[in-house]
């Protein structure tokens, strides 16, 4: 029989190749019965060896899976090693962690047990007794699984701050093909329901203060990059309609990791880490600085330039809407200039209300120009490239893309 340690190891394993986890977006605090909160950090977050975020506490129940999705180290026809945790095996371990201060909360997936309403019941017991008997009131983030039934949906999200259903595969095409035992309607019909759950509690919020919570934390996905034949533009498309159609927190992108004994994968060597970096900074503009996806990419040109970030590419290809007069333009144009985010448009925005803005006044409140001087002017004066054309300022772009990408330490 395998000891605990052991068992920890496999399955904490196991679980590193789920990204999805994050604590934000739940803030709630201790109470006199309760152990734990939520505020400070939520759980407790490592870095793996290949540069993603990861939580101490982060294991998977099981790694039994009756699926044989293709991507996957779990997938029943691969030759590794099962274990599968009790329920008080994982309430015991979060509460003991907790104590020695070495999480702050639980992210708990699992591989697909007998039945997904089978796994779902497991999954509710250890939420359960964690809340109802251990009275923990520490981050829970845990996976629905696609294939239960909406009772079972709605009995976790009574006690779980944030869930996710991995949506794994950009398109039902890749679906069929890498993991032909799932349906994409199983993955979109948990989403809507989780969504809609979370819509009838606000409401309900608003009239009666004893409405009992549901998934305050909102849910979140995750999509692998690389495994399926998806142009970056049908993967962006595909995020911005989650965010839209069912007010998804989070997209996280997962580059394909090629795992052992892959059938219809093994020709990919490597993980597309550069691409993954793209798409999550295209995630980004989309979330964050109000572009729509059709203007990042298009049918003609679907994938990013990996020497170019996805901003700088849109700026460049606009370049006739330069150079932009940093005292005139609104929040959303300053948020289009390479360089300018959110943090340093505010402050402009904020300055300008009070006196015209210089280059040592745009120095002082913190904006760096060193991108974004070939797209702007301040008080007509421009700072950019003499006899600017896109070409030129292209290069300069590039060139400090690249030292910017050396820096990020999980891409080689
Ligand atoms: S259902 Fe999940 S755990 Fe099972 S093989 Fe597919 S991806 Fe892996």
């Amino acid at each position: 029989m395998t000891n605990l340690a052991e068992k920890l190891k496999i399955l904490t394993d196991a679980a590193k190749y789920d990204v999805s986890c994050s604590s934000s977006g739940s803030n709630r605090k201790n109470n006199i019965n309760g152990l734990g909160n939520t505020s400070v950090s939520g759980i407790c977050h490592s870095w793996s060896d290949d540069g993603r975020c990861i939580s101490l506490l982060k294991i998977l129940m099981t790694n039994n899976c009756i699926y044989d999705c293709d991507y996957c180290i779990n997938r029943f026809t691969n030759d590794i090693k099962r274990e599968i945790f009790s329920v008080d095996e994982i309430v015991n371990l979060t509460i003991n962690f907790y104590k020695r201060n070495y999480i702050e909360g639980l992210f708990l997936s699992s591989g697909i047990y007998k039945s997904p309403d089978y796994t779902m019941e497991l999954l509710i017991s250890i939420a359960k007794k964690l809340r109802e008997i251990e009275k923990f009131n520490g981050y829970i983030h845990m996976k629905a699984i696609p294939g239960s039934s909406k009772e079972l949906i709605h009995e976790l999200g009574k006690y779980i701050d944030r869930v996710s259903v991995n949506i794994e595969l950009p398109s039902e095409k890749s679906l069929k093909l890498y993991a032909p035992q799932k349906k994409y309607s199983n993955i979109l019909k948990p989403m809507n329901i989780i969504k809609d759950k979370i819509i009838e509690i606000a409401d309900d919020k608003k009239f009666f203060r004893n409405t009992p919570n549901f998934i305050n934390a909102g849910q979140t996905t995750q999509m692998i990059i690389g495994a399926g034949k998806e142009t970056d533009y049908e993967i962006i498309k595909k995020s911005e309609n989650l965010y839209n159609s069912l007010n998804m927190k989070r997209v996280y992108y997962s580059a394909f990791v090629p795992v052992s004994s892959s059938k219809l994968l093994a020709t990919i060597k490597e993980p597309p880490l550069r691409r993954e970096h793209r798409i999550y900074q295209a995630d980004f503009l989309l979330r964050f600085y109000n572009y729509k996806s059709y203007e990042i990419l298009n049918d003609n040109n679907p994938n990013f330039d990996m020497n170019l970030d996805p901003k700088a590419n849109w700026a460049l290809n606009n370049f006739h809407l330069f150079p932009i007069e940093i005292n005139k333009a609104s929040y959303y144009e300053l948020l289009r200039i390479p360089g300018l985010g959110p943090t340093s448009a505010k402050r402009i925005v904020s300055y300008r209300n009070l006196s015209n803005l210089t280059y040592d006044n745009l120095k002082k409140i913190g904006v760096v120009l060193k991108r974004a001087k070939y797209f702007i002017t301040v008080n007509g004066e421009y700072r950019g490239l003499k006899n600017e054309n896109n070409t030129r300022v292209r290069e300069m772009l590039s060139i400090s893309d690249r030292s910017n990408i050396q820096q990020l330490s999980y891409l080689s």
